[in-house]
């Protein structure tokens, strides 16, 4: 059985950052990316925004970025501002792995579909089924693991962020191509949770348009194509347009605790390690601070523990907001509205990538409908107790 010192599961935005980073280095460690060549296992293509200051290590594969951001309120009231020193950026993500495949030189990519991983005190076994059937097993002195989890997590409160965007092309000119909208709330709402329009413009007559809910279960694909031919015509007069791409996805946002490290030697990264901020879906930031801590430790000698990407301060105020959003005692679209109305957005994007100061904190919990987000907590805290008794039984 061949033997490794890390294998990396799955090229997709953790795996593939992780590769980049241990390629550099850990120069005399042996390091492989296995990727499933299975097209029912692989992520589709997608695109990835974030933000971070203008000039940034992906800078290479980013295709767009836009220097203001807005927010419209249920009312229609817009909240826009330049977010300087950040930037928004997007990225394709066959782009980003154009980019890094590029520049592995000594990470070894294996297309293999791992079926099972066997932890040891000493190694991990992964099985492994090629695209023709045929079994092999690899042995690695330690496992990150990126596949999706099977499964939503029982314990907490998961919502999906789930949605379906168009890429248009209008016939005239309808866009401010200076700004993204980051939640247009105009759009009709759930009972419980929140939807809204996400409207990135490249130019004055493109852009990815996207209707969004954080809901417990998904839209039938009719329904989304209905919510946005809503939203292009009713609300931002789109006129005649042609759509020329689709993108769709779920994201989970769960207040569940994943565990980094699972196992002697297997440790999990990306969305399955936690990587998704909770109560906003965001990933990408968070997987670029995950897999650099562990790149980190590794130099170091050390075994990568402690690499969560979010404090666990934030993770508890996502927690609350989740609980108030699915109990239906915070209303989703008056929160994220008044979220915006009373922060200044450089300090909110701060504490979403968990980067924020206490007082500022402070100040963005005071900036909810401080009310409704007391209700939440106290049945999050209430939850907890019920969870901690029921363990103690
Ligand atoms: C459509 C969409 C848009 C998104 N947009 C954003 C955004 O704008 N900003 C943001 O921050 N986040 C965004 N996200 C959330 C998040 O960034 C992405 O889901 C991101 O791809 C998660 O990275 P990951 O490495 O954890 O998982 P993935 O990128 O899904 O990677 C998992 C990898 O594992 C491989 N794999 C699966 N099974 C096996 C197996 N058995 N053996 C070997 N390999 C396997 C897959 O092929 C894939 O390469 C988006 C998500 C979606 C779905």
């Amino acid at each position: 059985m061949e033997r490794v010192d890390v294998a990396i599961v799955g090229a997709g935005a953790a795996g593939l950052s992780l590769a980049h980073r241990l390629d550099r280095v850990l120069p005399h460690r042996s390091v492989v990316l296995v990727e499933t060549p299975e097209a029912a296992l692989r992520s589709p293509e997608r695109t990835w925004c974030f933000w971070e200051e203008e000039t940034g290590e992906w800078d290479a594969a980013v295709c767009h970025r836009w220097h203001a951001l807005a927010v419209q309120g249920p009312d229609g009231t817009t909240w826009r501002s330049r977010i300087h020193p950040l930037v928004y950026k997007m990225i394709r993500s066959r782009d980003f792995e154009a980019l890094v495949r590029g520049s592995l030189q000594r990470v070894r990519t294996l297309h293999w579909t791992v079926t099972d991983i066997v932890d040891g005190p000493g190694e991990a076994v992964l099985r492994l089924r090629g695209a023709d059937g045929a079994q092999r097993e690899l042995a690695a002195g330690l496992v990150f693991d990126s596949r999706p989890l099977v499964g939503l997590p029982a314990e907490g409160v998961t919502l999906l962020q789930h949605f379906r965007g168009w890429f248009v092309r209008t016939d005239r000119p309808r866009f401010d191509s200076s700004a993204a909208v980051l939640m247009d709330l105009r759009v009709p709402q759930p009972e419980r949770g929140v939807a809204f329009g996400y409207l990135l413009p490249f130019d004055a007559r493109t852009a990815l348009v996207e209707y969004t809910e954080f809901t417990r279960e998904v839209c039938s694909d009719a329904a989304y194509d209905a919510a946005l031919r809503d939203y292009t015509e009713n609300l931002l007069h789109l006129g005649v347009f042609t759509v020329t791409g689709v993108e769709q996805g779920v994201i989970p946002m769960t207040s569940a605790h994943l565990p980094e490290r699972v196992g002697h030697r297997v440790f999990r990264i990306g969305t399955a390690g936690g990587a998704t901020r909770p109560a906003t879906g965001y990933t990408f930031a968070g997987v670029q601070r995950q897999t650099r801590r562990i790149a980190a430790a590794l130099v170091a000698g050390r075994f990568p523990v402690g690499y969560s990407a979010y404090p666990a301060r934030h993770r508890f105020f996502d927690a609350v907001l989740l609980r108030g959003l699915d109990e239906g005692v915070v209303d989703g679209a008056e929160f994220f509205a008044t979220l915006f109305r009373s922060n200044p957005l450089p300090r909110l994007l701060r504490f979403l990538d968990g980067s924020s100061r206490p007082w500022e904190e402070l100040a963005i919990g005071l900036g909810t409908p401080v009310a409704d987000m007391s209700t939440a907590l106290w049945r999050q805290v209430r939850a907890g107790r019920r969870v901690a008794s029921s363990l103690l039984r």
